[in-house]
């Protein structure tokens, strides 16, 4: 059985997004090009040829450069929620929970994660345990919940934290100081936030990026995946899973 060998490229776009270019033999993905440009210099660069377009969500930061992408390489699949159909230009591979896409030999699968938009999907390769979860895991944080309930998204964030310690997140906007800002407000007293906030500060003053991070990692310290964890329900004053999400939902939306 072939084995695949996901290569994970990171790229800087917009003001604080991150573009990723899957690359596994001769098959190229893009996931979420919200600026082409970027995604074109880098394939020239590289010398490779794009395949398909992978998107987790309709936002225009995330779908932007796809009508310039086809134009460079007419014909290519572009892959979204069947929920978003009619939103995603250029669309016309309409996904639903539990399917599957092949970049080269490596297999992704299709989850299914409303609650910043109704038709957000995630991409997990679990054979390389690459996780593309858009907007709804950052590290240290989480995306806004916009045409949903808060309830969707702290099931789809249970979805997320049930898949294995050593997945990576590669989340679509670099977030994460100002995230972690914030965290520790709620948790206060997690030293391993602690110690995050002084390498992330270090990573940012040198311009590097945060991302990825582990899924181990976020569980012990990302405040809106710990919904159950004892410290936070008391400082909150809250019981129960989505009572507790919600609560740090709100108080991150006024921070
Ligand atoms: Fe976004």
């Amino acid at each position: 059985m072939p084995s695949s060998t996901l290569q994970v490229y990171r790229l800087p776009a917009l003001s604080d997004n991150y573009i990723f270019i899957l690359v596994d033999g001769r098959q190229v993905a893009v996931v979420d090009a919200g600026d082409a440009g970027v995604v074109l210099d880098f394939l020239q660069t590289h010398n490779l040829a794009l395949s398909m377009i992978l998107n987790t969500h309709y936002d225009g930061d995330h779908v932007a450069g796809n009508r310039a992408l086809l134009t460079a390489y007419p014909g290519i699949p572009v892959y979204g929620s069947a929920i978003d159909r009619g939103r995603i230009p250029g669309q016309t591979v309409f996904l639903n929970d539990g399917d599957r896409v092949e970049v080269g030999a490596s297999i992704g699968h299709v989850l299914s994660v409303p609650g910043h938009r109704q038709g957000h999907i995630a991409y997990y390769f679990p054979e390389s345990a690459d996780l593309f979860c858009g907007d709804v895991i950052f590290s240290a944080g989480s995306g806004r919940v916009k045409d949903c309930t808060y309830g969707q998204m702290q099931e789809s964030l249970a979805k997320l934290r049930s898949l294995p310690d050593n997945t990576k997140i590669w989340c679509a906007h670099e977030y994460t100081f100002d995230n972690l800002t914030f965290a520790l407000t709620i948790d206060p007293d997690n030293l391993e936030l602690k110690s995050r906030m002084v390498e992330v500060q270090k990573l940012r003053s040198a311009l590097q990026p945060t991302i990825p991070t582990e899924m181990g990692f976020e569980k012990r310290t990302n405040p809106f995946l710990r919904w159950d964890s004892e410290a936070i329900r008391s400082r909150l004053g809250t019981v129960g899973d989505v009572e507790t999400y919600t609560e740090v939902r709100s108080r991150k939306n006024k921070f």
